[in-house]
Parts: C-alpha cells; sequence; structure tokens
C-alpha cells in the first residue's frame, strides 16, 4: 500500500496512527476495513485524490491546485484540517512519514 494511503486511511477512520491493532474495539476495527476499501477504490477511480469527494469538488471550483486539495492530512503538516480546523501534524513511524490530525485521530 502507498505510504499516503496509511495516512489518509487512518484520517479516514479516526484512528490515531500510533494506535496498535489491539487496542482496537471491533467497531472501530471494521471502520478501519471500510475505510480501506473505500478509500484504495477512491484512489483507484480519481488516480490519487483521496480527499472526501464533495469537498474536492468545492476546492477546485474555488480554484485550488491539485496538490492542495488532492490529501486530506498526507503532506499537510502545518496546515488545518479540513473537518475541524487542527494542524496537521507529522510523525515518523516505522521510517515512513505519516500525517494526522490530533482532534479526528485522538490518541
Ligand atoms: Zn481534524
Amino acid at each position: 500500500m502507498g505510504n499516503y494511503l496509511r495516512s489518509e486511511i487512518l484520517f479516514a477512520a479516526g484512528v490515531h496512527p500510533a494506535r496498535r491493532p489491539q487496542s482496537l474495539s471491533d467497531s472501530e476495527l471494521n471502520e478501519l476495513a471500510r475505510q480501506t476499501r473505500r478509500i484504495m477504490l477512491r484512489s483507484y477511480k480519481t488516480r490519487g485524490v483521496t480527499n472526501d469527494a464533495e469537498r474536492v469538488r468545492k476546492l477546485k471550483a474555488e480554484g485550488w491546485p491539485r496538490e492542495e486539495y488532492r490529501f486530506a492530512v498526507f503532506g499537510r503538516s502545518g496546515q488545518p484540517c479540513f473537518e475541524c480546523g487542527g494542524l496537521i501534524e507529522r510523525e515518523n513511524l516505522s521510517g515512513r512519514r505519516c500525517y494526522f490530525c490530533r482532534s479526528c485521530q485522538p490518541l
């Protein structure tokens, strides 16, 4: 799986990247599985755009360039979260960069 998909799926599922699988509830695991399928299909269909489709439509209409509307969190450290306005953070996990929103993905 592409590194950007990891950040985007965890964000869509509301799961903090430092969470361990065994710490997740059944509903969190189900949501993670659902979002994994959903975001990967979306990425395939849109050639790599994983941000929410309605949000992308609005941002495009406002003239945002692809690199700025493409992702919900990936590569957006220091920028406001599209959902809550909190700042997107970046951490290195297992040697790969991961982006997340601390309020939308509580630890
Ligand atoms: Zn947020």
